[in-house]
């Protein structure tokens, strides 16, 4: 008889770890979830087990990293997979401005270091990292209508924030220790996820939650316009969760050991995307009013080549219309919840 594979989720109590969490059950996975906060309350499919605490420190990353004896090897402490999700980060608003940078900068890369630290010394079948298109130079992103990022842009580096300088490193520290220690990494870099059940308020939160929620309140106050940062014009593409997780998981079953591209192609400006959201309400008809604040580089996309070669069965299902139709829902039902 087979025995059931196990997965260990880091940042579990996150948007992307809790998605992760529900596919891997999905598919029949054991699976340990762990998050420095306790897991939401959003109807998802919870973890077989769940460890609450601070992955920055050395001895309870070695705590949660042994697995619980019943991996699919039969081999101590072993897990097979392990996604390592967690991260000190947040949208334009958290990472941009530069009032976080030291602890976006310290807390991830002690995360990282831990975690391939111990992978090694346990023994995983496989380790899957989050990183992300703020990897890439930020001067080759001046213009709007940038065609798309493809992996070989990363050098000569020049990220345009720390978040992106950490991400960075930490690429670079996986893939040595999979060079030197025979870690079995896969690596992707994220293009903007979006979809229900992440950050939507608080200053974390991404620009198509944010701009729900705008819209959202605005409807509610009876508010002319939603406020958007910048021109408005910087350009961006967006894949919805369901996309990205299939893409984890087919990642995952690949021998690809670079990092790769997930997201869409598909780019809009960030008032089309505002203009998207506000499409979503029928009530009345809203202005975009841009103003200062934080916006990051000029134009970003995905060039997904690569991973079209690598995963032959797979390309983004939802387009950006369908994606934002159903995170606004299920934030005007969060919003509703919370406010009436
Ligand atoms: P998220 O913020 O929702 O999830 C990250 C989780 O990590 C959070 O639940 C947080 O509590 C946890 N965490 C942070 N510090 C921790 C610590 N010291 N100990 C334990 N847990 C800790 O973010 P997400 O959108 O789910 O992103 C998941 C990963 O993907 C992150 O590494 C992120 O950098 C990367 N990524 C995401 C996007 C995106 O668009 N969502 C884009 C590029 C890269």
């Amino acid at each position: 008889m087979t025995k059931q594979k196990t997965a260990l989720c880091l940042g579990a109590a996150g948007f992307i770890g809790g998605h992760l969490v529900e596919r891997l059950k999905s598919e029949g996975y054991w699976v340990r979830g762990v998050d420095i906060k306790p897991l939401p309350n959003y109807g998802q499919t919870q973890p077989d087990e769940f460890i609450q605490g601070d992955l920055t420190e050395h001895e309870f990353v070695s705590r949660v990293m042994w697995g619980p004896g019943q991996s699919s090897t039969g081999q101590p402490g072993y897990f097979d997979e392990v996604y390592q999700l967690a991260a000190d980060m947040g949208g334009a608003g958290y990472v941009f401005t530069g009032e976080h940078d030291a602890n976006i900068m310290r807390n991830s890369a002690l995360i990282n270091l831990n975690v391939a630290d111990i992978a090694v010394r346990n023994g995983v079948g496989k380790l899957f990292y989050s990183s992300s298109a703020c990897i890439y130079p930020g001067h080759i992103q001046d213009e709007p209508n940038h065609p798309g990022l493809k992996e070989t842009d990363a050098y000569p580096a020049n990220p345009d924030s720390e978040y992106g300088w950490e991400k960075l490193f930490s690429e670079r520290l996986y893939l040595s220790y999979a060079r030197n220690f025979g870690l079995n990494v896969r690596i992707a870099r994220f293009h903007n996820i979006y979809g229900p059940m992440g950050t939507w308020q608080g200053g974390k939160e991404k620009a198509p939650a944010a701009m729900c929620r705008k819209v959202i309140e605005a409807d509610a106050k009876a508010f002319p316009y939603i406020e958007v940062w910048g021109t408005g014009e910087q350009t961006r593409s967006f894949l919805y969760i369901d996309d990205c997780i299939e893409a984890v998981r087919q990642l995952m079953q690949s021998d690809h050991k670079e990092p790769i591209n997930i997201g869409s192609e598909e780019s809009v400006t960030i008032n089309q995307l505002a203009e998207i959201a506000i499409m979503q309400t029928c009530d009345r008809v809203l202005k975009v009013k841009n103003i200062e604040g934080p916006v990051g580089v000029n134009g970003r996309n995905s060039d997904n080549t690569e991973i079209y070669k690598l995963l032959c069965c797979w390309n983004p299902r939802y387009t950006l219309r369908m994606g934002m139709k159903e995170t606004y829902n299920w934030i005007k039902t969060q919003y509703d919840a919370n406010t009436l």
